[in-house]
């Protein structure tokens, strides 16, 4: 993780990040392009790049060298991640497929020099989702992984539409969190040989995170909510990119399994209402996140920091009945 990744934020395009965008980009890399974001003209030319299979819901395209059986088996991939995203969040497929997606997959010199990405996926429009040749080449389960993370974001953003999600509240832990547990919870699922045991394991990196952790990122994601501009110095950048996305997760993972001492198990579809709900009323999450799950969301956080600290030496017990283990 890397300051970088903070910014490639899928959200950018919206204000938000747009003026942090612009401080680190002047600060840190005054001679190079700002990076690709969502509604960059940057990204139109990538609808127009040769078409290597198709069906009626999914158009993937490339830059590269790509035979049509190996388009017709990522389409079928992006298939599997739609069914099975849409069936987490308890979206109707229909719906959701009004508008088909086009999924292109980059070659390293064009994510680098044309649009300015970083190596890995992206959601780059509602309908316009990138993942690098070499992610695809190198390991096809990873590949699949990548589109499923991607296809959640795509699914949350068609929810808010034109909305800000930034801005209602709905922070990067949230959206991170949420893609990843779709990910984790898709590799579960369709790639049941890697993972006998039926769990995830957790990082190295996973042990270290603490109660303290989880405070600090729950007071920055405070400030993300009512700032325009975000700025970190370059410390906290490092900070806020290590814990972001195991911190995301691992919240989600606690509301499913312990939250209220019994946890919610359609914690994923209640999430998914949450969206909805929100990008239909425009209210923010704190007050629909009550709504749906009967508990004001400060308690949810109260909860969770506990837990952190009450398992710290005890990572077997943070993970009791989780998707993870340690
Ligand atoms: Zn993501």
């Amino acid at each position: 993780m890397n300051a970088a990744k903070f910014l490639s934020s899928p959200v950018s395009y919206r204000d938000l990040f747009a003026l942090f965008a612009t401080v680190v980009a002047l600060t840190f890399s005054a001679s190079q392009p700002a990076l690709a974001e969502f509604g960059d003209p940057a990204n139109k030319p990538l609808y127009k790049l040769p078409t290597i299979f198709a069906d009626k819901n999914v158009r993937v395209v490339s830059d590269a060298k790509l035979s049509q059986a190996e388009g017709k088996w990522i389409v079928g991939v992006v298939e599997d991640a739609i069914d099975f995203d849409t069936k987490a969040m308890a979206l109707n497929k229909e719906d959701v497929l009004k508008k088909g997606f086009c999924v292109a997959i980059l070659s390293t010199p064009y994510l680098t020099k044309k649009l300015h990405s970083e190596l890995g996926g992206e959601t780059l429009e509602l309908d316009l989702i990138e993942v690098c040749q070499e992610t695809y080449e190198k390991d096809k389960e990873r590949f699949a992984v990548v589109v499923a993370h991607e296809m959640t974001h795509a699914l949350v953003y068609r929810m808010f539409g034109t909305l800000n999600p930034r801005l209602l509240g709905w922070s990067r832990p949230w959206d991170e969190g949420f893609a990843q547990t779709n990910e984790n919870r898709f590799a579960l699922a369709m790639h049941k040989k890697s993972y006998p045991a039926g769990h995830i394991k957790i990082r190295q990196g996973d042990r270290l995170l603490t109660a303290d952790d989880a405070v600090w990122l729950f007071k920055q994601e405070k400030l993300v909510a009512i700032k325009k501009g975000y700025e970190l110095n370059e410390k906290d950048q490092q900070r806020w990119a290590g814990v972001v996305y195991p911190l995301g997760r691992e919240l989600i993972e606690f509301i499913r399994v312990n939250l209220n001492g019994h946890g919610y198990p359609d914690a994923v579809a209640k999430i998914s209402q949450v969206v909805a709900e929100m990008g239909k009323s425009h209210r923010k999450f704190d007050v629909v996140f009550q709504e749906k799950f009967g508990i004001d969301y400060p308690s949810v956080q109260r909860q969770f920091i506990d837990h952190l600290r009450k398992t710290q030496n005890n990572m077997a017990l943070r993970f009791k009945n989780s998707i993870f283990t340690p």
